[in-house]
């Protein structure tokens, strides 16, 4: 079947951006990281809800910023302790990563996070996602996202169901997911993508009869 395009009808974009901006305004889940702008911290909050629920992170994310408020302090401190605090999250890759994201950053930007794209992926630990969540929450850029659940909220709306992970499919929804971004309105509406995949389109039982989206969704109703 014919299902994937290089490009967005202009009105299938416009009505799409509006009903999910509209959706999020009302429906948005109240998360520590929303609260800030420091770029530290929304590094740390997307380490952490890499294969973690958001429920078991939000505890955990206030104790271990607590302990390491600054990426100085997270760079200086021992990584055994690092790793300590982070249990039981789970996979210990990830503290490791983090903290050695840390040291790079201290060492080679200052002890800032690095404001572009470029320079973000190259720091070891972070891919084109995690730059583009940092560029979007933290600093306020139209910088694109695709993580499990935007992936399948646009997979699902635009091209309909099946498999949203092969590596021509990926290419296409980084370009969807970067064309749809309206201007000025990154950070809203990239967070309204990942709610509206956390919470409506999950992946086993989407609510397409409540859906704002149902009647431009590929894949409605859907059979998951
Ligand atoms: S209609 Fe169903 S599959 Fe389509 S976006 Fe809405 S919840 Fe997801």
């Amino acid at each position: 079947m014919p299902r994937r395009k290089q490009t967005v009808d202009a009105q299938l974009a416009q009505t799409f951006q509006d009903r999910l901006l509209t959706w999020y305004a009302t429906h948005k889940r109240d998360l520590p990281w929303r609260n800030t702008s420091d770029p530290y911290k929304i590094l740390v909050s997307e380490i952490m809800l890499q294969q973690t629920q958001v429920d078991r992170v939000i505890p955990k994310y206030e104790e271990f910023l607590q302990k390491y408020p600054t990426l100085e302090a997270l760079a200086n401190a021992p990584v055994e302790e690092v790793t300590q605090t982070w249990y039981p999250l789970g996979y210990n890759v990830r503290p490791v990563r983090l903290q050695s994201i840390a040291r790079e950053a201290v060492e080679r930007y200052g002890g800032k996070i690095p404001d572009d794209a470029e320079a973000l992926q190259s720091l070891k630990g972070v891919g084109r996602y995690t730059a583009g969540a940092i560029l979007s929450f933290a600093f306020g850029r139209e910088a694109p996202i695709l993580d499990t659940n935007v992936r399948r909220v646009l997979h699902r709306v635009f091209f309909g169901e099946g498999d949203a992970k092969g590596y021509g499919v990926q290419k296409q929804l980084w370009e969807l997911s970067e064309v749809l971004i309206p201007a000025g309105k990154g950070y809203d509406f990239n967070q309204g993508l990942m709610d509206f995949g956390a919470t409506m389109c999950t992946a086993r039982k989407p609510l397409c009869l409540l859906c704002p989206l149902n009647d431009i969704c590929k894949a409605y109703p859907c059979s998951a």
